[in-house]
């Protein structure tokens, strides 16, 4: 439903909580946040966005890369155990018990997520889940070679639907990848610190930065701390105006 990422230098949860409280008005059943702080580190909730800032507080839930996500359900009953952010953790049989390397929150549907993650139980892959979206975790996580980057674009060749993703993997603490396939993803150029971040709607970011490059149909967006890399749907770079939008309050 709602999707705000950031590629940070400063502790960025507080600025991803807001984002999804300012997508609130759209609806959600569960809501939650992933950073990197020595690893993979998230918080989940079927309550309020408010309460999962209580959540985050108390267990220091801090970082300054993070994805966070408001869900509305497709595939999989509103429960915690669904909500996004998901972690890939496979394959093998100790695989559950092992710390994510990727992070990913998504809006849409994956229309091909059964047969994918058939082929990915194959590899070993076992699913904590019942969504979508934990297919795209392990693929990506299955074509991931030290590069997110190409990893999601590999991985996105292989979706069937429409979809907007933001993802991160803990081997890259500083750079968070988008995808959009049908759904809305826009690219927030950051002020301060050359941070840089990513939202289904450039209101997430009213107060943060009005510097937004919306995405067009098939773009996937690499941020980074100061600078950001954009190719089209045949994966050839593109050029993205840059637009001051109004601040909404
Ligand atoms: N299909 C995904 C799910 O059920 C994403 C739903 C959404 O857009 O929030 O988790």
């Amino acid at each position: 439903c709602g999707i705000v990422g950031a590629v940070s230098t400063r502790d960025i949860v507080p600025i991803l909580v807001q984002g999804l409280q300012r997508l609130e008005y759209r609806g959600y059943d569960s809501c939650g946040v992933a950073v990197y702080s020595d690893g993979l580190k998230r918080a989940r909730s079927t309550d309020r966005v408010a309460k999962l800032l209580e959540q985050v507080q108390q267990e220091s839930v801090t970082g300054t890369t993070g994805i966070a996500h408001t869900r509305w359900a497709t595939h999989g009953a509103p429960a915690v155990h669904n909500a996004h952010p998901h972690f890939s953790h496979g394959p093998g049989k100790d695989a559950g018990g092992k710390a994510g390397r990727i992070a990913i929150v998504h809006n849409g549907i994956i229309e091909n997520h059964e047969e994918l993650r058939a082929a990915l139980q194959r590899k070993g892959y076992h699913f904590a889940s019942q969504t979508d979206t934990e297919v795209i975790c392990h693929l990506i996580d299955s074509v991931y070679d030290g590069d997110l980057f190409e990893a999601v674009k590999e991985a996105s060749s292989q979706l069937h639907g429409a979809y907007a993703i933001a993802a991160f993997c803990k081997d890259e603490p500083h750079r968070v990848v988008g995808a959009r396939a049908g759904s809305p993803l826009i690219l927030g150029v950051g002020k301060e610190g050359g941070e840089n971040f990513l939202a289904s709607d450039a209101m997430a970011l009213a107060g943060v930065t009005d510097q937004i490059v919306y995405l067009e149909e098939g773009d996937l967006v690499d941020l980074q701390l100061g600078r950001y890399w954009i190719v089209d749907r045949s994966h050839k770079p593109a050029e993205r105006q840059v637009r001051t939008v109004q601040a909404h309050s």
